[in-house]
């Protein structure tokens, strides 16, 4: 039995969940610091978490996701189905599907992002200059900015009225949020969907009192003023024991 490791949402679904798992498979084969398989149990909130969690390890490890809620966009299985969903595991060979992370640099220190990498300032306009493979692309005045890969199509991006990524096209999409737009201020105004390859650059005037989001997570930029981002090849594996199709996942999500 290969090293697993189980992550799940800390509500009774999920935790019984759990118990089913570690029942099934054996408690003698978890492994917390180095699995080779990471079940996920809870939402697609949950499986940022575990993203996370094994960064380091990214390429050893693969990840099967059961949802308790609706269908997910990381998640094959829904809470209903545990038992179909090790027995996949166990008797089935996964289809392995890669999803490149969002790689994050300001100053010297690397960040890393499945959804997205946002600039928000709630307190004042935020300027940023924006550049896209070092070349001037604009000056954004506004709440800030957003950028998301393919998987983060459907989440915050989605809010801001950016379109959807069907899955098979790794691109970065750069969205306003809440862009200033008169006569003396211009930017885009659209989303722009960019190749894989593309770099963007996020130049802040001054970046006091806001905050970079990626993911999950926050932090304070204070005068880091050059962000810089783009696909790296750093990738989630997802372990797929059976074929949802895309559409369907969308469709469960309205
Ligand atoms: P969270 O509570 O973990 O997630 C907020 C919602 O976003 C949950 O319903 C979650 O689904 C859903 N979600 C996360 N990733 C998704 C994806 N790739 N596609 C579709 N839905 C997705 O919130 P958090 O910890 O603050 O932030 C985690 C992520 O949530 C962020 O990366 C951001 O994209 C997203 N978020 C979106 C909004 C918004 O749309 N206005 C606001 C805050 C955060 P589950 O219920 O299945 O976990």
């Amino acid at each position: 039995m290969k090293p697993y490791y189980i992550i799940h949402r800390d509500d009774a679904e999920s935790k019984e969940i759990a118990k089913i798992i570690t029942e099934r498979l054996g408690a003698d084969s978890l492994n917390e610091y180095q699995p080779e398989v990471v079940f996920v149990v809870g939402g697609d909130g949950t499986f940022l978490t575990a993203v996370h969690r094994y960064l380091d390890i990214l390429d050893k490890v693969g990840f099967v996701a059961i949802h308790t809620g609706t269908l997910g966009f990381f998640t094959d299985y829904q809470a209903e189905e545990v038992a179909e969903c090790l027995h996949d595991y166990q008797h089935r060979q996964p289809l392995i599907r890669e999803a490149k992370l969002l790689k994050i640099t300001v100053s010297d220190q690397v960040y890393y992002a499945v959804n997205e990498l946002r600039i928000e300032n709630v307190h004042r306009t935020q300027m940023i200059d924006v550049f896209i493979d070092d070349t001037y692309f604009e000056t954004f005045r506004g709440t800030g900015i957003c950028v998301a890969t393919q998987l983060g199509s459907t989440a915050y991006n989605r809010s801001l009225g950016g379109s959807i990524i069907v899955d098979g096209l790794e691109l970065l999409q750069l969205s306003e949020i809440a862009g200033i737009h008169h006569k003396a201020f211009h930017s885009l105004g659209s989303s722009l969907i960019l190749k894989e390859t593309s770099k963007i650059t996020l130049k802040g005037y001054d970046y006091e009192q806001a905050v970079m989001c990626y993911d999950h997570k926050t932090m304070n930029l204070h005068d880091q003023l050059t962000i810089e981002c783009s696909l790296t090849a750093k990738a989630i594996r997802f372990f797929h024991y059976r074929d949802v199709s895309y559409l369907k996942r969308l469709n469960s999500l309205f």
